[in-house]
C-alpha cells in the first residue's frame, strides 16, 4: 500500500484525530494517534503486518517481539508473515521484561516493532530485553513512526507512516490562544474538564 492508502485507513477508522489534544505528558498537540482503532479491525491489522513484514523479508527473523500492550498485535501480524514467533514484553515493577515463559534463544534473529515510535525509549528498552538473552536485533519496525530529533537505532528502521505531530507546552500552545476547546483523547467524553486549557 502506498502511504496515502495507509494515511486514509487511519483517517476513516478515527485512528488520526487533528484538533487540540490534551496528551498524558501534559503537552497539547494538534494531532492524536490511536493505533487500535485500525487494528479493531483483523482484515486491516493483517494488510498492513504484511506491508511492515516486506521491508524485513530477506533478514531471516526468529522472532518478533513488541512492547505491550501497542506492539502485541503489530508483532503478531508481522510474524505471521515472515513465518516467526510473536513475543511481547511487559513491565514488571517498571522494567521491560519476557514473561509467560516467553524466552529468545541466543543467537535467534530478532525483529523489534512498535504500533508507534516516539522517542525510541520502549524500543530500546526491548533490544535491551531480547539481547539480555544473547539474541540479535536485526530490525525494527513501526505502523507509525513520529519521532522528532534523533533516535540512533543502530538496525534498519522501517515505519509505514511518517507523522508530524506538533506538541506544545499549556502556556506557549497556538491552539489555546485560537481558544479551541480542549480534548483528552480516550476518554469517555473526550472534553478536558475547566483548568486544563491556559485560555480559561
Ligand atoms: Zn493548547
Amino acid at each position: 500500500m502506498k502511504e496515502r492508502e495507509i494515511m486514509k485507513i487511519f483517517h476513516d477508522c478515527g485512528a488520526l484525530l487533528e484538533g487540540h489534544f490534551l496528551l498524558t505528558s501534559g503537552l497539547h498537540s494538534n494531532r492524536y494517534i490511536q493505533c487500535a482503532k485500525v487494528l479493531q479491525y483483523p482484515e486491516l491489522a493483517t494488510d498492513l503486518g504484511a506491508d511492515l513484514a516486506a521491508c524485513f523479508q530477506d533478514l531471516q527473523v526468529d522472532v518478533v517481539v513488541g512492547p505491550a500492550l501497542g506492539g502485541i498485535l503489530v508483532a503478531q501480524e508481522v510474524a505471521r508473515w515472515l513465518k516467526a514467533r510473536a513475543l511481547f514484553t511487559e513491565r514488571e515493577q517498571g522494567a521491560m521484561t519476557l514473561r509467560r515463559g516467553f524466552t529468545v534463544e541466543q543467537g535467534e534473529r530478532v525483529l523489534v516493532v512498535e504500533d508507534v515510535v516516539t522517542t525510541g525509549s520502549s524500543t530500546r528498552e526491548v533490544i535491551q530485553v531480547v539481547e539480555g538473552y544473547g539474541a540479535e536485533v536485526v530490525g525494527i519496525g513501526a505502523l507509525v513512526d513520529r519521532h522528532t530529533g534523533t533516535l540512533d537505532f543502530k538496525v534498519p528502521f522501517h515505519a509505514l507512516l511518517r507523522l508530524e505531530i506538533a506538541t506544545y507546552s499549556p502556556e506557549s500552545c497556538p491552539l489555546c490562544r485560537e481558544g479551541l476547546s480542549l480534548v483528552k483523547p480516550g476518554s469517555r467524553q473526550g472534553k478536558v474538564e475547566a483548568g486544563y486549557s491556559s485560555s480559561k
